[in-house]
């Protein structure tokens, strides 16, 4: 086989290999879809390639969330150079380094008070696989072996490994196909929609006659603060937090908070838990962790969670991936932490929301759109219909903007360096996209 530098590869070979053999994210192989190829990636721009055509868009999904710097960003691209020319990956067992150790210290810094120990996980399932782990092994180590069920609300999103489905939505979301295979769960309803609104206590008392009911055979609640991400992007008011917070401990049970999607500033706070002044017991954290530049996330735990399983008949947490605390990853987590700590995140953050409440109120009035919500940098339009992916895509795209919208949600979680033009910019294509699928409706039912 020749060699090919994949900087010269030409964006039709690169297309003819992918439809041949990569599967991409909830696809078929052949693909139903052809992706954009992308030939470049610089600050919150991304350059992308169909037929024949360069296409340079904003990127409103910041690539899943993570992005929050953008792309290229000269610290974080110093940071892994210089790592680089010092190791680029040792095994973590029976070795530390300074990545992990001052990456640890500086989550331990950043997160709610109380969270003292940290496990690297190589991706945000895994970090969703550990907690449930933690859980389970702390109730076992103190003689509570039959606490092995997890409460969740339904509408939730924790990822695509076995037990982080299984507090996924069992009926109605993307895992309803495994329901026959995966540990039953409890589920409650999700809160009652609205940053702004509530706690309902009605809802709350349901909650709590579920937690009583099932106490007995329950290791823990574990939920996503605030925002419900990939389950339906619904908002919920911070109040429930503190009444999870005391449910947990007025039953024994363990509190784990799932901010892989909403940490690191995304909501308005630093984390979501902040709105609140919650702390968990256990947190994940991911994406955005080392500003989308490698797979890298963690857990953190409270030194109760710690001791109780140190205490066990099988002292060790027994979870090791091969690439734990990969120091590339844990070096350019770290210039993440820091720049976003060092700059104003938190007027970045301000900026975003107010000129994504501006570009998206348009939207309002559009006939087929059910609800246009804001919080921090994630804007959302729900529509009353499925949005039809291609049309909304390639109406994005001619905006100038790159999005990902899913079931009935157009949305966006830009990087947190969008200027204000960008900003309108990105709601110009939300608007697009979701006028491309009325529009397309319209077509459809004209024929
Ligand atoms: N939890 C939440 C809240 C998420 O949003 C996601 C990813 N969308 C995950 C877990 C899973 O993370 P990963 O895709 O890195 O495995």
């Amino acid at each position: 086989m020749s060699r090919i530098s994949t900087a010269t590869a030409g964006p039709d070979r690169v297309r003819a290999a992918d439809s041949a053999h990569l599967w991409h994210p909830y696809t078929t192989v052949p693909a139903a879809e052809t992706p954009y190829v992308v030939t470049g990636a610089e600050g919150v721009h991304l350059t992308l390639w169909a037929d024949g055509e360069h296409h340079r868009v904003v990127d409103g999904m910041a690539s899943w969330w993570s992005a929050i710097h953008g792309y290229r960003h000269p610290e974080l691209d110093a940071a892994v150079h210089a790592q680089v020319d010092r190791f680029s990956h040792v095994m973590f067992g029976g070795l530390t380094h300074a990545p992990a150790a001052e990456l640890a210290r500086a989550l331990v810094g950043i997160t709610p008070d109380g969270l003292e120990h940290v496990f690297l996980a190589d991706s945000g399932s895994v970090s969703v696989e550990v907690a449930m782990k933690m859980c389970l092994q702390y109730h076992r180590s103190t003689g509570n072996a039959e606490r092995r069920r997890f409460l969740t609300w339904r509408g939730g999103y924790h990822g695509d490994t076995f037990h982080a489905m299984s507090v996924c939505d069992p009926d109605g979301g993307m895992h309803s196909l495994w329901g026959d295979v995966l540990p039953g769960q409890v589920y409650a309803p999700a809160p009652p929609a609205g940053f702004g609104t509530g706690p309902d206590p009605d809802y709350l008392a349901e909650f709590e006659a579920l937690a009583r009911e099932h106490a007995a055979e329950l290791a823990a609640i574990i939920v996503e603060p605030v925002v419900q991400g990939a389950g339906g992007m619904r908002f919920h008011h911070p109040g429930y937090l503190g009444e999870l917070r005391r449910i947990a401990d007025a039953y024994g049970l363990l509190l784990v908070f799932d901010e892989i999607a909403t940490g690191f500033g995304r909501t308005g706070e630093m984390f979501a838990a902040d709105h609140a002044g919650v702390v968990p017991d256990v947190l994940c954290v991911g994406k955005a962790l080392t500003g989308g530049y490698m797979t890298l996330a963690a857990t953190l735990c409270t030194p109760r969670v710690a001791r109780g399983i140190a205490g066990g008949e099988v002292p060790v947490l027994a979870h090791g991936p091969t690439f734990m605390g990969n120091p590339l990853a844990c070096a350019t987590a770290l210039a993440s932490v820091e720049l976003l700590t060092g700059g104003d995140w938190r007027g970045d953050v301000a900026r975003i929301e107010s000129g994504l409440r501006r570009g998206l109120a348009p939207a309002e009035r559009l006939p087929g759109v059910r609800e246009v919500r804001v919080l921090g940098a994630i804007g959302v339009i729900e529509l009353d219909r499925p949005v039809r992916m291609r049309e909304a895509t390639r109406a994005a795209v001619a905006a100038g903007v790159w999005l990902r919208p899913f079931r009935e949600h157009v949305y966006a979680m830009p990087p947190y360096v969008c200027s204000e033009q960008q900003v309108a910019t990105i709601a110009e294509g939300m608007v697009a996209a979701a006028a491309a699928t009325l529009a397309a409706d319209e077509d459809a039912e004209g024929q």
